[in-house]
Protein backbone atom coordinates (compact mmCIF):
# COMPACT_ATOMS: atom_id res chain seq x y z
CA UNK A 1 0.00 0.00 0.00
CA UNK A 2 1.53 3.41 -1.05
CA UNK A 3 2.18 5.78 1.98
CA UNK A 4 0.17 9.16 1.51
CA UNK A 5 2.63 12.06 1.54
CA UNK A 6 0.85 15.23 2.36
CA UNK A 7 2.22 18.05 1.05
CA UNK A 8 2.72 21.55 2.77
CA UNK A 9 -0.50 24.34 2.12
CA UNK A 10 1.55 26.72 -0.77
CA UNK A 11 2.33 29.54 1.69
CA UNK A 12 1.95 33.52 0.13
CA UNK A 13 3.77 35.55 2.54
CA UNK A 14 3.78 39.26 2.98
CA UNK A 15 6.64 41.07 4.81
CA UNK A 16 5.41 43.46 7.18
CA UNK A 17 7.44 46.29 7.12
CA UNK A 18 7.87 48.22 10.00
CA UNK A 19 10.52 51.33 11.46
CA UNK A 20 10.58 52.16 15.10
CA UNK A 21 7.99 49.82 16.02
CA UNK A 22 4.83 51.68 13.61
CA UNK A 23 4.38 49.22 10.53
CA UNK A 24 3.77 50.53 7.14
CA UNK A 25 0.53 50.51 6.18
CA UNK A 26 1.97 48.92 2.27
CA UNK A 27 1.95 45.80 4.99
CA UNK A 28 -2.45 45.78 5.16
CA UNK A 29 -2.68 46.86 1.67
CA UNK A 30 -0.24 43.62 0.34
CA UNK A 31 -2.43 41.46 2.97
CA UNK A 32 -5.61 42.53 0.90
CA UNK A 33 -3.61 41.08 -2.55
CA UNK A 34 -2.46 38.21 -0.88
CA UNK A 35 -6.05 37.12 0.62
CA UNK A 36 -7.17 37.62 -3.10
CA UNK A 37 -4.26 35.55 -4.50
CA UNK A 38 -5.36 33.17 -2.07
CA UNK A 39 -8.87 32.65 -3.28
CA UNK A 40 -7.85 32.11 -6.81
CA UNK A 41 -4.97 28.85 -5.16
CA UNK A 42 -7.35 26.29 -3.39
CA UNK A 43 -5.86 25.34 -0.01
CA UNK A 44 -3.28 28.49 0.05
CA UNK A 45 -2.84 30.30 3.51
CA UNK A 46 -1.77 34.29 3.75
CA UNK A 47 1.12 34.59 6.28
CA UNK A 48 3.11 38.02 7.45
CA UNK A 49 6.72 37.88 8.15
CA UNK A 50 7.80 40.69 11.14
CA UNK A 51 11.06 41.31 12.18
CA UNK A 52 12.27 43.96 14.56
CA UNK A 53 12.98 44.32 18.26
CA UNK A 54 9.87 44.31 20.72
CA UNK A 55 7.97 44.31 17.53
CA UNK A 56 5.41 41.42 18.85
CA UNK A 57 2.41 43.84 19.40
CA UNK A 58 2.18 44.37 15.46
CA UNK A 59 1.25 40.63 14.97
CA UNK A 60 -2.62 41.41 16.17
CA UNK A 61 -2.69 44.17 13.47
CA UNK A 62 -1.64 41.59 10.55
CA UNK A 63 -4.03 38.77 11.56
CA UNK A 64 -6.95 41.47 11.31
CA UNK A 65 -5.82 42.37 8.10
CA UNK A 66 -6.02 38.58 7.09
CA UNK A 67 -3.12 36.78 8.09
CA UNK A 68 -3.55 33.55 9.45
CA UNK A 69 0.42 33.24 10.79
CA UNK A 70 3.06 35.45 11.77
CA UNK A 71 6.42 34.41 11.42
CA UNK A 72 8.70 37.52 13.82
CA UNK A 73 12.15 37.52 14.84
CA UNK A 74 12.61 39.65 17.43
CA UNK A 75 16.26 40.45 18.61
CA UNK A 76 17.97 43.81 19.50
CA UNK A 77 20.16 43.79 16.42
CA UNK A 78 17.05 44.16 14.16
CA UNK A 79 16.82 47.55 15.38
CA UNK A 80 17.31 49.71 13.43
CA UNK A 81 16.83 48.37 10.09
CA UNK A 82 20.14 46.98 8.23
CA UNK A 83 20.10 44.92 4.98
CA UNK A 84 22.54 41.99 6.59
CA UNK A 85 20.56 41.02 9.55
CA UNK A 86 17.24 41.36 7.80
CA UNK A 87 18.61 39.42 4.48
CA UNK A 88 19.63 36.70 6.84
CA UNK A 89 17.01 36.39 8.81
CA UNK A 90 14.24 36.30 6.04
CA UNK A 91 16.31 34.39 3.79
CA UNK A 92 16.66 31.51 6.63
CA UNK A 93 12.66 31.72 6.86
CA UNK A 94 12.37 31.37 2.85
CA UNK A 95 14.66 28.63 2.89
CA UNK A 96 12.83 26.84 5.75
CA UNK A 97 9.59 27.21 5.17
CA UNK A 98 9.22 27.75 0.99
CA UNK A 99 6.60 30.04 0.54
CA UNK A 100 5.24 30.22 -3.01
CA UNK A 101 4.79 33.66 -2.93
CA UNK A 102 6.71 36.15 -0.74
CA UNK A 103 5.29 40.37 -1.38
CA UNK A 104 7.14 43.34 -0.30
CA UNK A 105 6.25 46.81 -0.37
CA UNK A 106 8.45 49.52 -2.96
CA UNK A 107 9.48 51.80 0.11
CA UNK A 108 12.92 51.99 0.27
CA UNK A 109 13.43 49.44 3.08
CA UNK A 110 11.03 46.97 1.25
CA UNK A 111 13.39 47.57 -2.32
CA UNK A 112 16.40 47.25 -0.16
CA UNK A 113 15.21 43.83 1.09
CA UNK A 114 13.24 41.92 -1.61
CA UNK A 115 16.37 42.49 -3.67
CA UNK A 116 19.03 40.93 -1.18
CA UNK A 117 16.17 38.44 -0.53
CA UNK A 118 15.98 37.69 -4.86
CA UNK A 119 19.65 37.05 -4.80
CA UNK A 120 20.27 35.00 -1.50
CA UNK A 121 17.40 32.33 -2.13
CA UNK A 122 18.56 32.38 -6.14
CA UNK A 123 15.01 34.04 -7.54
CA UNK A 124 13.52 36.12 -9.66
CA UNK A 125 11.45 39.35 -8.20
CA UNK A 126 9.10 41.55 -10.66
CA UNK A 127 9.33 45.18 -9.16
CA UNK A 128 7.03 48.10 -8.70
CA UNK A 129 3.53 46.02 -9.96
CA UNK A 130 0.72 47.60 -10.30
CA UNK A 131 -1.65 44.14 -10.37
CA UNK A 132 -0.90 40.61 -8.77
CA UNK A 133 -3.21 37.97 -10.20
CA UNK A 134 -3.14 34.17 -11.04
CA UNK A 135 -2.72 33.04 -13.95
CA UNK A 136 -5.39 30.73 -14.22
CA UNK A 137 -4.09 28.03 -16.60
CA UNK A 138 -0.78 27.78 -14.68
CA UNK A 139 -1.85 28.84 -11.15
CA UNK A 140 1.54 30.83 -10.82
CA UNK A 141 1.97 34.68 -9.65
CA UNK A 142 1.15 36.89 -12.61
CA UNK A 143 2.96 39.69 -11.26
CA UNK A 144 2.00 43.11 -14.02
CA UNK A 145 4.36 46.28 -14.34
CA UNK A 146 4.62 49.28 -16.75
CA UNK A 147 7.44 48.91 -19.25
CA UNK A 148 8.69 50.99 -21.99
CA UNK A 149 8.50 54.23 -20.53
CA UNK A 150 4.89 53.04 -19.27
CA UNK A 151 3.58 52.84 -22.78
CA UNK A 152 3.00 49.32 -22.53
CA UNK A 153 2.07 46.83 -19.21
CA UNK A 154 3.91 43.45 -19.36
CA UNK A 155 2.56 40.38 -17.15
CA UNK A 156 5.64 38.68 -15.41
CA UNK A 157 5.82 34.58 -14.39
CA UNK A 158 8.21 33.33 -12.18
CA UNK A 159 7.78 29.90 -13.78
CA UNK A 160 10.91 27.83 -11.97
CA UNK A 161 11.96 29.53 -9.40
CA UNK A 162 10.50 30.16 -5.38
CA UNK A 163 9.75 31.97 -4.42
CA UNK A 164 7.76 34.06 -6.97
CA UNK A 165 8.18 37.64 -5.49
CA UNK A 166 6.91 40.99 -6.25
CA UNK A 167 7.48 44.52 -4.54
CA UNK A 168 4.04 47.14 -5.09
CA UNK A 169 4.37 50.76 -4.34
CA UNK A 170 2.40 52.36 -1.05
CA UNK A 171 -1.32 53.15 -2.20
CA UNK A 172 -1.18 51.36 -5.48
CA UNK A 173 -3.61 48.62 -4.02
CA UNK A 174 -6.80 49.71 -1.51
CA UNK A 175 -6.78 49.20 1.74
CA UNK A 176 -8.56 45.80 2.80
CA UNK A 177 -11.33 46.59 5.76
CA UNK A 178 -9.51 45.29 8.95
CA UNK A 179 -11.86 42.25 11.08
CA UNK A 180 -11.21 42.89 14.18
CA UNK A 181 -12.31 40.14 15.54
CA UNK A 182 -9.50 37.94 13.76
CA UNK A 183 -7.12 36.17 15.60
CA UNK A 184 -3.39 34.18 14.43
CA UNK A 185 -0.65 32.11 15.46
CA UNK A 186 2.40 33.68 16.58
CA UNK A 187 5.48 31.90 15.16
CA UNK A 188 8.75 32.81 16.92
CA UNK A 189 11.98 32.15 15.48
CA UNK A 190 16.04 32.95 15.88
CA UNK A 191 17.87 35.19 14.57
CA UNK A 192 21.15 33.46 14.95
CA UNK A 193 23.61 36.14 14.19
CA UNK A 194 25.87 38.30 16.47
CA UNK A 195 27.01 42.03 15.89
CA UNK A 196 30.49 41.14 15.11
CA UNK A 197 29.22 39.49 11.41
CA UNK A 198 27.40 42.78 10.53
CA UNK A 199 29.89 44.91 9.49
CA UNK A 200 27.95 47.98 9.53
CA UNK A 201 26.27 49.73 12.52
CA UNK A 202 24.58 53.10 12.82
CA UNK A 203 26.93 55.45 15.16
CA UNK A 204 24.17 58.31 15.26
CA UNK A 205 21.18 59.43 13.41
CA UNK A 206 20.98 62.90 11.86
CA UNK A 207 17.77 63.98 11.44
CA UNK A 208 17.03 65.08 7.87
CA UNK A 209 14.03 67.44 7.19
CA UNK A 210 10.95 66.28 7.75
CA UNK A 211 9.85 64.45 4.39
CA UNK A 212 6.20 65.50 3.30
CA UNK A 213 4.49 62.20 3.00
CA UNK A 214 1.43 62.73 0.19
CA UNK A 215 0.82 59.05 -0.30
CA UNK A 216 -1.92 59.12 2.29
CA UNK A 217 -3.08 62.44 2.08
CA UNK A 218 -6.93 63.20 2.22
CA UNK A 219 -6.47 66.23 0.16
CA UNK A 220 -3.94 66.69 -2.77
CA UNK A 221 -3.82 70.06 -4.70
CA UNK A 222 -1.91 69.39 -7.16
CA UNK A 223 -0.48 71.26 -10.59
CA UNK A 224 1.52 71.35 -13.54
CA UNK A 225 3.23 72.68 -16.25
CA UNK A 226 0.00 75.15 -16.85
CA UNK A 227 0.95 76.80 -13.64
CA UNK A 228 3.65 78.49 -15.78
CA UNK A 229 6.16 78.73 -12.83
CA UNK A 230 7.10 78.10 -9.45
CA UNK A 231 5.19 81.53 -8.14
CA UNK A 232 1.69 80.07 -8.62
CA UNK A 233 2.26 76.89 -6.43
CA UNK A 234 2.06 79.63 -3.46
CA UNK A 235 -1.39 79.81 -4.58
CA UNK A 236 -1.83 75.94 -4.56
CA UNK A 237 -0.37 76.14 -1.35
CA UNK A 238 -3.14 78.32 0.14
CA UNK A 239 -5.99 76.49 -1.37
CA UNK A 240 -4.00 73.26 0.32
CA UNK A 241 -4.11 74.66 3.56
CA UNK A 242 -7.76 75.96 3.31
CA UNK A 243 -8.53 72.21 2.71
CA UNK A 244 -6.30 70.83 5.16
CA UNK A 245 -4.68 68.71 2.39
CA UNK A 246 -0.83 69.04 0.30
CA UNK A 247 0.43 70.42 -2.50
CA UNK A 248 1.48 67.44 -5.09
CA UNK A 249 2.56 68.25 -9.12
CA UNK A 250 3.22 66.72 -12.59
CA UNK A 251 6.37 65.88 -13.51
CA UNK A 252 7.69 68.72 -15.50
CA UNK A 253 7.10 70.56 -12.35
CA UNK A 254 9.79 68.60 -10.69
CA UNK A 255 12.41 68.64 -13.45
CA UNK A 256 12.35 72.76 -13.96
CA UNK A 257 13.08 72.79 -9.87
CA UNK A 258 9.76 74.33 -9.11
CA UNK A 259 8.97 71.81 -6.45
CA UNK A 260 10.86 69.05 -4.68
CA UNK A 261 10.65 65.35 -6.36
CA UNK A 262 8.57 64.39 -2.94
CA UNK A 263 5.79 66.43 -4.60
CA UNK A 264 5.79 63.96 -7.78
CA UNK A 265 2.69 61.81 -8.60
CA UNK A 266 2.51 59.39 -11.35
CA UNK A 267 4.70 56.71 -12.72
CA UNK A 268 8.14 57.57 -11.69
CA UNK A 269 6.63 59.28 -8.30
CA UNK A 270 4.20 58.47 -6.15
CA UNK A 271 1.12 56.82 -6.44
CA UNK A 272 -1.81 58.32 -4.08
CA UNK A 273 -5.75 57.70 -3.43
CA UNK A 274 -6.77 60.54 -1.91
CA UNK A 275 -10.77 61.62 -0.80
CA UNK A 276 -9.89 64.95 -3.24
CA UNK A 277 -7.20 65.61 -6.18
CA UNK A 278 -7.59 69.05 -7.55
CA UNK A 279 -5.53 68.36 -11.01
CA UNK A 280 -4.61 72.54 -11.87
CA UNK A 281 -2.50 73.07 -15.45
CA UNK A 282 -2.22 69.11 -15.86
CA UNK A 283 -2.99 67.70 -19.51
CA UNK A 284 -3.28 64.20 -18.40
CA UNK A 285 -0.67 62.20 -19.40
CA UNK A 286 -0.96 58.56 -18.83
CA UNK A 287 2.14 58.53 -17.06
CA UNK A 288 0.44 60.86 -14.43
CA UNK A 289 -2.72 59.38 -14.49
CA UNK A 290 -1.37 55.94 -13.50
CA UNK A 291 -0.80 57.67 -9.91
CA UNK A 292 -3.73 59.15 -9.10
CA UNK A 293 -6.58 58.12 -10.94
CA UNK A 294 -7.59 55.59 -7.76
CA UNK A 295 -8.72 59.32 -6.06
CA UNK A 296 -11.92 58.86 -4.88
CA UNK A 297 -12.81 62.47 -6.71
CA UNK A 298 -11.15 64.23 -9.30
CA UNK A 299 -11.55 67.99 -10.20
CA UNK A 300 -9.86 69.40 -12.90
CA UNK A 301 -8.67 72.32 -14.10
CA UNK A 302 -7.63 72.64 -17.66
CA UNK A 303 -7.88 76.00 -20.31
CA UNK A 304 -8.01 73.11 -22.82
CA UNK A 305 -11.56 71.49 -23.27
CA UNK A 306 -10.36 68.52 -24.94
CA UNK A 307 -7.53 67.75 -22.09
CA UNK A 308 -7.22 64.08 -21.64
CA UNK A 309 -7.35 64.53 -17.88
CA UNK A 310 -10.95 65.56 -17.73
CA UNK A 311 -11.67 62.10 -19.18
CA UNK A 312 -10.97 60.80 -15.73
CA UNK A 313 -12.29 63.74 -13.77
CA UNK A 314 -15.35 63.72 -11.95
CA UNK A 315 -16.08 67.30 -11.93
CA UNK A 316 -14.27 69.89 -14.92
CA UNK A 317 -13.68 73.26 -14.73
CA UNK A 318 -12.36 74.52 -18.17
CA UNK A 319 -11.05 77.77 -17.64
CA UNK A 320 -7.54 80.15 -16.46
CA UNK A 321 -6.59 78.36 -13.67
CA UNK A 322 -5.29 81.92 -12.06
CA UNK A 323 -8.90 82.75 -12.41
CA UNK A 324 -10.31 79.37 -10.79
CA UNK A 325 -8.13 79.05 -8.26
CA UNK A 326 -8.62 82.32 -6.34
CA UNK A 327 -12.09 82.04 -6.69
CA UNK A 328 -12.11 78.20 -5.26
CA UNK A 329 -10.02 79.33 -2.31
CA UNK A 330 -12.47 82.36 -1.62
CA UNK A 331 -15.34 79.74 -1.60
CA UNK A 332 -13.82 77.46 0.49
CA UNK A 333 -12.55 79.88 3.16
CA UNK A 334 -16.19 81.29 2.58
CA UNK A 335 -17.40 78.35 3.72
CA UNK A 336 -15.07 77.85 6.46
CA UNK A 337 -16.33 81.24 8.22
CA UNK A 338 -19.81 80.48 7.61
CA UNK A 339 -20.63 82.54 4.71
C1 LIG B 1 9.18 57.20 -18.46
C2 LIG B 1 8.33 58.38 -18.14
C3 LIG B 1 7.89 58.55 -16.86
C4 LIG B 1 7.08 59.65 -16.53
N1 LIG B 1 6.65 59.79 -15.23
C5 LIG B 1 5.82 60.79 -14.94
C6 LIG B 1 5.30 60.96 -13.62
O1 LIG B 1 5.60 60.21 -12.69
N2 LIG B 1 4.43 61.97 -13.38
C7 LIG B 1 4.05 62.87 -14.37
O2 LIG B 1 3.25 63.78 -14.08
N3 LIG B 1 4.55 62.75 -15.60
C8 LIG B 1 5.43 61.77 -15.92
N4 LIG B 1 5.96 61.69 -17.17
C9 LIG B 1 5.69 62.81 -18.10
C10 LIG B 1 4.34 62.73 -18.79
O3 LIG B 1 4.46 61.94 -19.97
C11 LIG B 1 3.87 64.13 -19.21
O4 LIG B 1 4.85 64.75 -20.02
C12 LIG B 1 3.60 65.03 -18.01
O5 LIG B 1 2.72 64.39 -17.10
C13 LIG B 1 2.95 66.32 -18.48
O6 LIG B 1 2.87 67.21 -17.41
P1 LIG B 1 1.80 68.39 -17.38
O7 LIG B 1 0.45 67.83 -17.58
O8 LIG B 1 2.08 69.19 -16.18
O9 LIG B 1 2.28 69.28 -18.64
P2 LIG B 1 1.60 69.46 -20.04
O10 LIG B 1 1.34 68.17 -20.71
O11 LIG B 1 2.45 70.45 -20.75
O12 LIG B 1 0.19 70.11 -19.72
C14 LIG B 1 0.00 71.40 -19.23
C15 LIG B 1 -1.49 71.66 -19.22
O13 LIG B 1 -1.75 72.92 -18.62
C16 LIG B 1 -2.85 73.51 -19.30
N5 LIG B 1 -2.77 74.95 -19.04
C17 LIG B 1 -1.81 75.82 -19.46
N6 LIG B 1 -2.06 77.06 -18.97
C18 LIG B 1 -3.19 76.97 -18.23
C19 LIG B 1 -3.95 77.91 -17.48
N7 LIG B 1 -3.57 79.17 -17.32
N8 LIG B 1 -5.07 77.48 -16.85
C20 LIG B 1 -5.49 76.17 -16.96
N9 LIG B 1 -4.79 75.26 -17.67
C21 LIG B 1 -3.65 75.63 -18.28
C22 LIG B 1 -2.66 73.11 -20.74
O14 LIG B 1 -3.89 73.18 -21.47
C23 LIG B 1 -2.13 71.69 -20.61
O15 LIG B 1 -3.18 70.74 -20.67
C24 LIG B 1 6.72 60.60 -17.53
C25 LIG B 1 7.18 60.41 -18.83
C26 LIG B 1 7.95 59.32 -19.13
C27 LIG B 1 8.41 59.14 -20.55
Amino acid sequence: MSEQIETPAPRIWVFIEQEEGQPHPVSWELLGAAARLSAELPGSVVEGVLLGHNVAGIAPQAYRYGATRVYLIDDPLLEPYRNLPYGHGVSMLVTKYKPEIFLFGATTLGRDLAGTIATRVHTGLTADCTELTIDPKLKILAATRPTFGGNLMATILCRKHRPQMATVRPRVLSMPEPLPAAEGELLREPLDLNERDIPVRRLRLIPGKEQLNIEYADVIVAGGRGMGGPKGFTLLEELAESLGGVVGASRPVIDAGWLGHEHQVGQTGKTVRPKLYIAAGISGAVQHTVGMSGSNFILAINSDPKAPIFQVANASIVGDLYKVIPELIRQVKGTRNGQ
